[in-house]
């Protein structure tokens, strides 16, 4: 059983040996002279786009309410159905 197990760990021993030194040559291969240099960084992102423009042309820039009475929106202030919305 012994020799089934010494043979096992030669086996494992080379298998690891072999991924070691196929990273070592992988890394040397790449980079053969900046090996300690972090990885570059990404791009810088481009500037935020500009905002757009005001809303459509033609809404009305006043703040609607509720009508307390029928539920419709109407501007603020306006009278409506007989009554001040507020
Ligand atoms: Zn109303």
């Amino acid at each position: 059983m012994s020799g089934f197990f010494g043979k096992l760990l030669t086996i494992a021993a080379v298998i690891v040996i072999a991924w070691f030194g196929w990273r070592w040559w992988q890394r040397q291969i790449e980079k053969p002279t900046a090996r300690s240099q972090p990885p570059q960084s990404p791009p810088p992102s481009p500037p935020p786009s500009p905002p757009p423009p005001e809303a459509k042309p033609g809404k009305p820039a006043v703040d609607l309410v509720a009508c307390s009475v029928c539920g419709a929106y109407v501007p603020a202030g306006t009278v409506h159905c007989g009554k001040r919305a507020a």
